[in-house]
């Protein structure tokens, strides 16, 4: 399966450039970056550590979808819409791990996966979508009225959006196993006097610092009891190799906006 990376000069676009060339069922078809990029023309293989691969960064993502199977992206909101209309023009699979998008830009996802086979989500690893499901269990198991919800998070200084996707999306596990709306039910910040917790809400604590590649803890605190799961991922290669699972699973499915539990099976 030919893959294009956009975002290619990233942190997680070279780590995805290392991945394919070490995963024989796909090959790298291009790299993209923004128009402006001091890395476009580049050799991404170089840039990525791995040697030189051939593959020049564009800046052109239309001629390189034209040339692929599937586009791996993870950029920022406004490019991953704009990739999700081509991609869906060129009737490739797009995976999309892409973190801090608004209501409206899922609808537009939504839309495009009228035409393409989309996977999206915000953590493609194999664990933290097991912790959701677990997350989701124990919410369901433990009644609101003896159980506070805290999502503690923590990554590296150069993170742009809070809270992460990651504990946005063990946020909305949480909400499935209590039947409640995370909209409605979320305190994403506490600042002064804020008086007593309310019942029922789940809260989010974000922490910024140094090189962390992503730390998750869902804390259920009752009366003189603390349950807490956690996930730490130490490498973004785990990153990777779920995007590109989700590549290879997506390929021949009918047109939709998966996710990575649908990938996963859980
Ligand atoms: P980064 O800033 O290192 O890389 C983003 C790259 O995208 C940059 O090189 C930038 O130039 C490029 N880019 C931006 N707009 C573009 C455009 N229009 N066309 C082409 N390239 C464009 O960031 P990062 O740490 O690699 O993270 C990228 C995104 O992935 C973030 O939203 C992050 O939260 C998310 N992320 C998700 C997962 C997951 O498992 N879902 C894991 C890690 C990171």
């Amino acid at each position: 399966m030919g893959l294009v990376v956009v975002g290619a000069a990233g942190r997680m676009g070279q780590t995805l450039v290392r991945a394919i060339h070490d995963t024989p069922e796909v090959h790298l078809a291009g790299a993209v970056e923004r128009h402006g990029s001091p890395d476009v023309g580049r050799d991404v293989g170089e840039l990525a550590g791995i040697g030189a691969c051939g593959v020049a960064i564009t800046d052109n993502p239309l001629a390189a979808f034209a040339k692929a199977d599937g586009v791996l992206d993870f950029t920022a909101p406004a490019a991953s819409v704009e990739f999700a209309g081509y991609a869906a023009q060129a009737r490739i699979v797009h995976v999309i791990g892409t973190t801090g998008c608004s209501g409206e830009d899922e609808e537009k996802f939504a839309a495009a996966a009228r035409h393409a086979t989309i996977v999206k989500s915000g953590n493609m690893s194999l664990g933290v979508n097991l912790l959701a499901a677990l997350v989701e269990q124990a919410a369901h198991a433990l009644a609101a009225a003896d159980f506070d919800i805290e999502i503690l998070e923590m990554h590296h200084r150069r993170k742009v959006d809070a809270p992460s996707g990651t504990a946005l999306l063990l946020g909305q596990a949480a909400a499935r196993g209590r039947e409640i709306s995370l909209a409605e039910k979320s305190v994403r910040v506490r600042d002064g006097h804020t008086g007593a917790r309310e019942e029922g809400t789940v809260g989010f604590a974000t922490l910024r610092g140094g090189t962390v590649v992503g730390d998750h803890s869902v804390i259920f605190a009752g009366a003189g009891e603390r349950i807490e799961l956690s996930h730490r991922a130490e490498d973004r290669s785990l990153f990777a190799q779920g995007a590109i699972k989700a590549a290879l699973w997506a390929r021949d499915r009918k047109p939709g906006l998966y996710s990575m539990r649908d990938v996963l099976g859980l």
